[in-house]
């Protein structure tokens, strides 16, 4: 029982599991999808600012081989005047002029500044194509702004380094523009953080933080990339549908599992369940009623009946022999009685080759020869006759005649005798009785209980064993309970009965006691009984 209540509670712990495991998933699948859009719009985001970084050096380059172009000498009429057009055309350009030796020589915005000695420090970065990048470079006017410049052959054009960063974005995200070649920083939002930015960079984004998330993107053009910053659920306005999206799909899956483990414990809660349960364990025990003789009340041999106790309480064999039938479960119950049996009342049975059990079967045990074969399996080897082991079944397992016909005759041929129980229960009538070869027929206890009563039932009786003294079958009464229905059905030819009256069904123990009683009440050998006897 104990192992039933674990399998029991396991199944509800299961259930509840089941339920709450999919409600719980789909928050931490909405979460894991907050966080995934999240990084994707930062990509995105990044993916934009590299497009920025690159225009604008792309507008830089462009400037400066415009430039370029015009022949001449240096800050010539000519010269400056194309450098003013490049100013005025490039938008994100803020000067472009001549410089050497260096100093700054000249540029629309300086004027000519040969004379001045405005220094220009050497360059932060040289190309192997022969440009020169000054980072953060400050205009000999300003100190304001730091601006970046990309100088060639005594040409240089200077630009905003603001404009690398300066993307229009509602959450002000800080972007940093990195010159991929040095892993140095050319320009970052106000306010960021330089270290943090370049850190981020180094590791590609991958930095853990439980506030940021980090993206970074490389221009496919120019030796320029950006890192980008955004808070930890940067789109929170999605994070309602999002959760509502993947929940809906977890309470529905919850249900949907917990109704099917609800399904389950419930059968497993079940009365055929229950049944089943116990037959697999053999918790059900097998009684013996003895059936006697009328004439000297000797006991000639016992009928197999089931017994059931559940949680302290009996249950009636009625019922649950019902409940098997209608469950797929009679053929092992039928299994497990036979086994029992044999195993308990082998060795008398052995001992006392005239002494007889009979089993109660089904309609089932008697559609196939399964039950046969098995039953002469067991017998095999035991040293147990056959006609030790008798059928009994009842008028409502005839039902089937065409294939029933055929087992009980090859019951029969195997030298197992077959009873008809519960005679007049049925629909036999007596032309349908007469297409079976049967051996026994027992009157059934209704009819047995009215006898010698003014009822309709008590008239059946006389008509039932006059019937069967017609077919040649012998008869055995069920249910007596009084000396004067055994002397009524004594006088009138009825050979057997089994009731009350002699004993109820017992355990091996008991009907052991009993048995060695009545033998030696009939002046024989305390049982069993000595092996020269016959029937
Ligand atoms: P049944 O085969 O007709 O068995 C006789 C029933 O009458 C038994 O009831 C027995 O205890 C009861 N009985 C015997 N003498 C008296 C008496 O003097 N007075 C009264 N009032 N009752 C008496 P039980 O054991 O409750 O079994 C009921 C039925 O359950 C059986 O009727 C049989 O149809 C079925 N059954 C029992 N064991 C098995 C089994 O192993 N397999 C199958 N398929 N059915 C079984
Ligand atoms: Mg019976
Ligand atoms: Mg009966």
């Amino acid at each position: 029982m104990i192992k039933r209540i674990t399998l029991i509670s396991a199944s509800i712990a299961l259930g509840c599991l089941a339920t709450i495991g999919p409600v719980l998933t789909s928050l931490y699948v909405a979460d894991k999808d907050v966080e995934n859009r999240d990084r994707e719009e930062l990509r995105e985001f990044a993916n934009k600012a590299v497009m920025r970084t690159d225009f604008v050096t792309y507008q830089a380059f462009a400037a400066l081989s415009d430039l370029d172009r015009v022949p001449g000498p240096v800050c010539s009429t000519a010269k400056l005047e194309q450098a003013a057009r490049i100013v005025y055309n490039y938008r994100y350009v803020q000067d472009a002029g001549s410089y050497g030796d260096g100093h700054y020589l000249c540029s629309p915005l300086l004027g000519d500044v040969r004379t001045k000695n405005f220094a220009l420090p050497p360059p932060d970065f040289r190309s192997n194509d022969g440009y020169l990048v000054w980072l953060q470079q400050k205009s000999p006017l300003s100190d304001v702004r730091k601006d970046i410049q990309i100088g060639r052959s005594g040409n240089y054009v200077a630009v905003d380094s603001g404009s690398y960063v300066d993307l229009i974005d509602p959450a002000q995200r800080p972007i940093a523009a990195i010159l991929t070649t040095t892993g140095t920083l050319m320009a970052i939002s106000p306010g960021a953080d330089p270290d943090e930015m370049l850190n981020a960079w180094k590791h590609d984004g991958n930095v853990k933080s439980d506030q940021w998330y980090y993206a970074v993107a490389h221009s496919s053009t120019r030796p320029v990339g950006v890192v980008v910053r955004s808070p930890h659920g940067h789109i929170a306005g999605d994070w309602p549908k999002v959760l509502i999206a993947w929940l809906s799909i977890g309470v529905i899956v919850g249900a949907a599992l917990g109704w099917l483990a609800y399904r389950r414990v419930t059968r497993q809660l079940s009365f055929p369940a229950t049944l089943e349960w116990a037959i697999a364990r053999r918790m059900i025990d097998v009684v013996y009623q003895p059936i006697v003789n009328l004439t000297d009340g000797k006991c000639i041999g016992v009928e197999a009946l089931v017994r059931w106790t559940l949680n302290g309480r009996s249950i009636s064999p009625e019922v649950f022999v019902r409940v098997a039938e209608d469950n797929q479960l009679i053929q092992p119950l039928t299994d497990l009685v036979l086994e029992k049996t044999l195993a308990q009342l082998g060795a008398l049975l052995v001992a006392s080759p005239s002494f007889y059990v009979s089993i109660n079967v089904s309609g089932e045990d008697l559609a196939t020869f399964r039950f046969l074969n098995l039953l002469n399996a067991s017998l095999n080897g035991t040293g147990i006759a056959p006609k030790q082991i008798r059928i009994e079944a009842t008028e409502r397992s005839f039902m089937n005649a065409e294939t029933t016909r055929g087992v009980i005759a090859a019951f029969r041929a195997a030298g197992h005798p077959v009873y008809i129980d519960d005679f007049g229960t049925g629909y036999s009538s007596l032309s349908y009785l007469q297409t079976f070869e049967i051996d026994v027929l027992k009157i059934d206890r209704s009819f047995v209980e009215t006898i010698a009563q003014d009822t309709a039932s008590s008239v059946v009786a006389p008509h039932i064993i006059a019937m069967a003294h017609e077919l040649n079958v012998e008869i055995i009464a069920e249910g007596v309970e009084s000396a004067a229905q055994a002397a009524w059905l004594r006088d009138k030819g009825v050979q057997y009965a089994q009731g009350w009256h002699y004993a109820k069904a017992m355990a091996t123990n008991e009907l052991t006691r009993w048995l060695g009683q009545n033998r030696a009440s009939h002046g024989e050998n305390r049982f069993p009984e000595n092996s020269q006897e016959t029937t």
